[in-house]
């Protein structure tokens, strides 16, 4: 079986979290610009459900 010849160092192994370790929590949030409600970045707002202007969701369905 093909081995690994060393152990990973702990600044190889922190060096390649770099990349993501900042986004485990935490995602990114917006204002809704319809409605300013505190939504996901690239989601439709569960408030009134709309995204880049245009209505996705209907609120009956939500609420
Ligand atoms: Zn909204």
């Amino acid at each position: 079986m093909a081995n690994p010849r060393r152990k990973n160092s702990k600044a190889r192994s922190r060096n390649r979290r770099a990349h993501y370790y900042s986004r485990l929590e935490a995602p990114t949030t917006m204002e809704c610009p319809n409605c300013g409600e505190t939504k996901l970045m690239h989601h439709a707002c569960p408030a009134c459900g709309q995204y880049r202007g245009r209505q996705i969701v209907d609120r009956k369905e939500i609420a």
